[in-house]
């Protein structure tokens, strides 16, 4: 299974953990250095890597005086800003001795939301990777404001596999993958080499709280883990620390835990519709129209929908939620809150007559849509 799946491996999104290569002393240039050395090794092999790399935080913070996680946002952003160069310039050394250049690109979510400015991210990482350069990617943390940030690079490295449209990701962290107990306080727990299925047990099993440096703990990382493999790639957590961990791993070495690509995986647009773009309203529908999204596969209609709340404008993400307000679909609206405080609860023939226009018969396209699962 595992040897199958790496077999078809060309493009590698790899993120490296503040628990990784920040130590006692600051940036652990040791581990930056063994890392850098593993992804050429990788390049000479003709893989392509996108690395995501935290720390910039937990480089700064010192100069601010601060001990443990900085206590308010502008703190954070001004420890990022003062790391973030620092960080850059510990991979830029790392990897001159093997003669590779790289790149740093900082995003935000809203950068990847607006589709546009995704296709042009994607235009340049593409470029950089034809070039052989190694994009080092990390959020924009010094402009972030909660609405817009991915909070832990976690995340943000499973939204960059749809980015860089990559095969594979690994997360490289201070623990050496999923483990049924917490494995630094049992020392019977046992590690899971392989997981088919993110279910919400394995949810549970990834617990909270991370360590002090960096934001994610084992939660966030399954939960990139449920991001990456639903858009149909597997996805590695392993202890970045163990020597020649890259190669080891892509060569199928049983190392960490190894999250299979859900089969039936979803659209690289669906999977942006889904977890890229943020909901601005929501869309209250009856039993029928619930039924005829959920069961029938079909679009959703103004005649079905019987509350609105939120403000946004056509093009826009909306949730789709039941009587009883729970969220069931996610999707794009084809008309504004306005146009359809107007039109809702009617049938689709009376949209012009109400309007003067008509954009269609669906207020979110079945393409434009996407089921919970
Ligand atoms: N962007 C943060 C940094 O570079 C890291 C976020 C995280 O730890 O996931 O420090």
């Amino acid at each position: 299974m595992r040897n199958d799946l790496l077999s078809r491996v060309k493009r590698i999104v790899i993120k490296v953990g503040s628990g990784v290569i920040f130590g006692q002393d600051g940036l652990d240039l040791e581990v930056i250095g063994a890392l850098s050395r593993d992804i050429c090794t990788l390049l000479s092999r003709g893989y392509e890597v996108v690395l995501v790399s935290s720390g910039a935080v937990a480089t700064g913070k010192g100069d601010l005086g601060i001990v443990g996680r900085p206590p308010t946002i502008p703190l954070k952003q001004a420890a990022a800003a003062i790391g973030q160069s620092r960080l850059m310039r510990a991979w830029k050394d790392a990897f001159r001795p093997c003669g590779r250049c790289v790149a740093q690109i900082l995003l935000t979510r809203d950068d990847l939301a607006n589709r546009r400015r995704f296709l042009n991210a994607r235009n340049t990482l593409m470029t950089l990777l034809e070039y052989g350069v190694v994009p080092v990617i990390n959020e924009n943390d010094t402009v972030v404001v909660e609405e817009i940030r991915f909070g832990d690079n976690d995340n943000l490295s499973a939204l960059i596999t749809s980015l860089a449209e990559a095969d594979l990701l690994v997360i490289l962290s201070d623990v050496d993958g999923l483990y049924d107990s917490n494995p630094k306080t049992n020392p019977a727990a046992k590690r899971f080499s392989v997981v088919e299925r993110i279910t919400e047990e394995i949810e549970k099993m990834a617990g909270g709280a991370g360590s002090v440096v960096g934001t994610g703990g084992m939660s966030t990382k399954i939960e990139a883990a449920k991001r990456a493999t639903l858009y149909g790639i597997g996805t590695i957590i392993v202890d970045g620390r163990q020597a020649g961990v890259l190669p080891r791993v892509v060569e199928g070495e049983e190392l960490g835990t190894l999250f299979l690509p859900v089969r039936q995986h979803m659209t690289a647009r669906k999977h942006w519709i889904s977890f890229t773009k943020t909901s601005r309203g929501k869309l209250l529908v009856d039993k029928g129209a619930r039924r005829a999204v959920m069961e029938k596969g079909k679009s959703l209609l103004p005649s079905g929908i019987f509350a609105i709340e939120g403000k946004f404008d056509r093009g826009d993400a909306v949730r789709i939620c039941d009587v009883d307000g729970i969220e069931f679909a996610k999707g794009i609206a084809s008309y504004s809150k306005q146009e359809l405080d107007r039109i809702m609860g009617r049938n689709s023939s009376e949209i012009e007559a109400i309007l003067g226009y008509k954009y269609g018969d669906e207020v979110v396209h079945r393409d434009n849509l996407v089921v919970k699962k």
